[in-house]
């Protein structure tokens, strides 16, 4: 029997799987043992789209469709909680396996302790992350620095720390380090994540670690809580798959690489944030930057802090309608509702029509708070102190009073 802590190499015992899955294939053959023994009703995914850079999100409630879900698509960067609270009723009805990276993870718990999604409803199995690329990145970035057309890429991967692809007539590989000198590689915020193995998740899984003859052909799975631990049991005990506990060395090797990736992570937000300068300089920086805005609104529909039925950048009180540029009273409302949680997921600037590098300045604000309040957004159920009410409920709370003040807190008592 596992348990929490144990770690593990594990493979599928799955023809199918195995063929499309990027190592062991543990992590499909984990959702199908789950699937077919009801423990939960739907897998949500991402699969392949109409090509290498188009990740597409799935909804598997069959476990004979999983087989095409397997493989890493490093091209892949959907964030899907909020597509789960939007299109899925935040798992209040049914019971759903999610395989999630660390910014997945993290925004699940933002929006759990929002209400927002129901946890008890969610199976995790995570991937560990070194980071992904954007699409329009990766196809400008095959065209110039590998001189390769990106329509002729059939397959990517990052290993050893070398971006490789292979397509008609070959194959080439670029370390990671010399493609984001030159302003390519993984997202900006991807290299200031230190969320590389994520816990938070009821399975760890990965490459890093698995040494030996099992290299390449099993995957890392860190047991991370009794769910994952009954999930991985019942499917060796069905004969989905085979496990064998780590080698130790590998388990050393695994410490090693996550305690490298951490401090990588660590150098690029000082480089990041000492970019913006500080006090009055990041300020004008930030007013500059954001004064391209068209308030087109996607930032606040992809982010998954943001979730306010009635949006308080709506309201014409702060944000006159119809005018542009938007007055900086726009940004500031989201800075001073979410940045407290922000999980540095990177979808705001991702998704962005004037391209401004909005998580960069949300979360080099997080940062600050955090060493302020001491609110580690993403980790576990603790609110920060301005998610303490009830969106609803607090409005009516203002309707009612006639109160201003917007959240009760020790200063603003709600009025018995
Ligand atoms: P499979 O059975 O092949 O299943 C893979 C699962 O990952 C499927 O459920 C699939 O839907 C999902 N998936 C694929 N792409 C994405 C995506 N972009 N976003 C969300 N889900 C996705 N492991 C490391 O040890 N070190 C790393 O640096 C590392 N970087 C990674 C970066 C990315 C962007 C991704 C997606 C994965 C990364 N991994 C990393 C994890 C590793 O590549 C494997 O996913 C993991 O070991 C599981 O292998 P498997 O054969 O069991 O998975
Ligand atoms: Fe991976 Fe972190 Fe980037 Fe998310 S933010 S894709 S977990 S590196
Ligand atoms: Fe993600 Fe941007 Fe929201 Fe931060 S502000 S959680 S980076 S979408
Ligand atoms: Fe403004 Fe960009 Fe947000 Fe659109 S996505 S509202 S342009 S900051």
């Amino acid at each position: 029997m596992s348990k929490k802590g144990d770690m593990l190499y594990a493979w599928t015992n799955d023809a199918e799987i195995q063929k499309k899955a990027e190592l062991g294939g543990a992590v499909t053959s984990l959702w199908k043992y789950a699937l077919e023994a009801k423990i939960v009703d739907a897998v949500f995914v991402v699969t392949k789209g109409v090509d290498l850079y188009d990740a597409k999100p799935v909804l598997i409630t069959d476990a004979k469709d999983l087989a095409s879900t397997a493989g890493s698509l490093h091209c892949g960067t959907l964030l899907l909680p909020k597509l789960i609270k939007k299109y899925y009723n935040g798992a209040k009805d049914m019971k759903i396996g999610v395989t999630v990276k660390g910014c997945d993870a993290m925004a699940f718990y933002e929006l759990a302790k929002r209400k927002q999604i129901n946890l008890d409803n969610i199976y995790m199995i995570g991937v560990n992350c070194g980071g992904s690329v954007s699409p329009v990145t990766a196809r400008k970035m095959i065209k110039e620095k590998y001189d390769v057309d990106p329509e002729k890429v059939h397959k990517e991967e990052i290993d050893k720390g070398q971006f490789i692809i292979e397509y008609e007539g070959g194959h080439k590989g670029i370390s990671v380090d010399e493609l984001e000198e030159a302003g390519f590689g993984r997202r900006t915020n991807c290299r200031r994540c230190k969320m590389k193995i994520p816990r938070q998740a009821d399975l760890a899984c990965g490459n890093w670690g698995v040494i030996g003859p099992r290299a390449g052909k099993a995957t890392f799975v860190e047991v991370c809580s009794e769910k994952g631990a009954a999930l991985l049991d019942g499917a060796v005990k069905k004969g989905i798959i085979a496990t064998e506990p780590a080698n130790p060395k590998g388990l050393e090797i695994r410490g090693k690489v996550e305690g490298a990736m951490l401090k990588l992570g660590e150098k690029w937000r000082k480089k990041d944030f000492e970019g913006l300068g500080e006090g009055k300089d990041r300020l004008k920086k930030i007013m500059s930057e954001t004064s391209r805005c068209i308030k087109c609104y996607q930032c606040i529909d992809v982010c998954p802090i943001c979730y306010c039925v009635d949006c308080t950048t709506k309201n014409p009180t702060y944000v006159a309608p119809g005018e542009l540029p938007v007055s900086f009273m726009f940004h500031l409302i989201r800075y001073a509702h979410i940045a407290d949680s922000c999980v540095n997921c990177g979808q705001c600037e991702e998704v962005c029509a004037a391209e401004i590098p909005n998580a960069l300045f949300m979360h080099s604000q997080q940062v600050e708070l955090e060493k302020m309040f001491g609110h580690v957004p993403g980790m576990d159920m603790e609110l920060p102190l301005m998610a303490f009410v009830e969106e609803r409920s607090e409005r009516a709370r203002l309707k009612n009073t006639g109160s201003d003040m917007i959240y009760e807190n020790v200063f603003n008592p709600v009025p018995k």
